[in-house]
């Protein structure tokens, strides 16, 4: 499969380390605030990255940081009154119950900066000793000019970078180029004991230990979105690069920017979104089936108008299982299946095909909406003839290749009948069991029993108890069935 290397700007064939492993790394947020949906496509696409990965049989190991000491941080706590380390503790809880939400999977290994100090200072002090690094003052920095390899993932040159570089007031750099790696404790701040005073560590210092620490240099994919490949990712590289004479990265992928409605996502445009507001008004199914139309190296157009066209897209496919389902439980089967058989293997060839093109998720998506698309057909055409076997298979690869995009669909998404089913069914039904799909099937055949008899009491009954849970009783070619009532 092809991958695009960012570091070498193409397409390359995925090989890895270790046969058949994926060491991966996707710089973590800064926890100071809700992430904007920015951020969450990034983190979005890097959970199909990895599902897709997986599924090819890859075993992957995934690590992500929290950053949990930073300015922004520290602004943020002076602000309101708090400490550090409970604004920092409040928005990590956040980011990990909005990504659970957003269904991206958690990551296997999540060290926090705070918890790696140590593995930090062990790193910072290797770059000293070897000539990489010097102190002034309380302070550590890099010196880039030392570093032989440094632009090699941003493709920069250190004399174009030094046309615009200077030097912040009250720092003491030798050169405009080179950062922190430990920064001395200002009054009031979090610090650290070190060889080279109070302080803490600087953000490019973190992943990088981090990675070294938990996942070993170099790793198999690098990713972040594309406004950390410079400087954060060339500062990562050009440390483990100084440090331990390995490349931090085999490959670095890098996501696309968000924009809103074609204009840049800011505070002050007005159109500024948290992924916590956007899930509080759409499923987690629709934001990601919006984001993964766009390749993730392709800048996102993100609107709610967007939205709620997707809105609709959703309901038809999750429409489409829901009917496979059924004809599969309750049609006659003396249908041919070849038309259907044919449309699933078509589904799954293309979209691994996309798929193995660097992750193209619109042509993946596609591949699935391609055989929804010819099992309606299908269902039309042999009505309540439909081939149990062959709507089987449909459905089961309509639910797993949109699983692998983390979309959810029927059974997978946990929809299952409220239990509260069994108990009617028993009322009105003289059902004993405790299942409730049978008790919703006994609930179905009391009523057009009623209905058969003339019954309307009882059949309206019935409905009703139904209704009342929620439900809504949809009459098809192969019978009727329980339905959630639209909202
Ligand atoms: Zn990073």
């Amino acid at each position: 499969m092809l991958v695009y290397n960012d570091q070498y700007h193409k397409k390359q064939e995925l090989e890895t380390i270790e046969p058949g492993k994926i060491r991966m790394y996707v710089c973590g947020p800064t926890v100071y605030d809700q992430i904007h949906i920015g951020n969450a496509r990034t983190f979005l696409s890097f959970d199909v990255i990895r599902r897709y990965l997986v599924h090819k049989g890859y075993e992957v190991t995934f690590a992500q940081n929290l950053t949990d000491v930073d300015d922004k941080i520290i602004n943020r706590a002076n602000e309101q009154g708090r400490t550090a380390a409970e604004v920092a503790e409040e928005y990590s809880q956040a980011f990990i119950e909005q990504m659970r939400r957003f269904n991206i999977l958690d990551p296997d290994i999540r060290p926090r900066a705070t918890a790696e100090i140590e593995a930090m200072q062990e790193m910072i002090s290797s770059l000293i000793e070897q000539g990489s690094a010097y102190v002034v003052g309380g302070d550590v920095y890099f010196s880039v000019r030392d570093c032989k390899t440094y632009g090699i993932v941003s493709g920069r040159d250190v004399d174009q970078l030094m046309v615009g570089a200077r030097i912040e007031e009250n720092e003491d750099k030798r050169d405009p180029l080179d950062f922190a790696l430990w920064k001395a404790a200002k009054p009031g701040e979090p610090s650290w004991e070190s060889p080279w005073g109070p302080g803490r560590p600087g953000w490019h210092t973190e992943c990088c230990a981090m990675i070294h620490r938990y996942l070993g240099c170099p790793i198999d994919i690098h990713g972040g979105g594309s406004d950390l490949s410079f400087p954060h990712h060339e500062n990562e590289a050009a440390q483990a690069s100084c440090a331990w004479h390995e490349p931090l990265a085999n490959i670095w992928m890098h996501t696309g920017m968000l924009q809103v409605s074609g204009d840049k996502m800011s505070k002050s445009l007005g159109n500024f979104h948290t992924l916590k507001e956007v899930l509080d008004r759409y499923p987690a199914n629709a934001v990601r089936l919006l984001m993964l139309q766009t390749h993730y190296r392709s800048p996102l157009d993100f609107s709610f108008e967007r939205l709620d066209g997707v809105a609709g897209t959703l309901e038809r496919l999750e429409g489409s299982v829901t009917n496979l389902r059924w004809a599969a439980s309750h049609a006659s089967g003396a249908g041919d299946d070849d038309a259907l058989d044919a449309a699933v293997a078509t589904a799954r060839a293309e979209f691994a095909e996309a798929m193995d093109d660097d992750f193209n998720t619109a042509g993946g998506l596609a591949a699935i909406f391609g055989l929804m698309t010819a099992a309606n057909t299908y269902l039309d055409d042999a009505g309540a003839d439909a081939s149990a076997a062959a709507c089987t298979a449909a459905a089961d690869a309509l639910v797993e290749l949109a699983g692998v995009l983390g979309i959810m669909l029927g059974e997978a998404a946990g929809e299952a009948l409220p239990e509260e089913l069994v108990g009617l069914a028993a009322e009105h039904a003289g059902y004993a069991g405790d299942s409730a799909a049978e008790a919703a099937e006994a609930l179905l055949a009391a009523r057009q029993e009623a209905r058969a008899e003339k019954d309307w009491a009882r059949a309206d009954a019935i409905r009703d108890a139904i209704a009342a849970l929620g439900l809504a009783i949809e009459d098809t070619a192969a019978g009727a069935r329980l339905k959630a009532k639209e909202q």
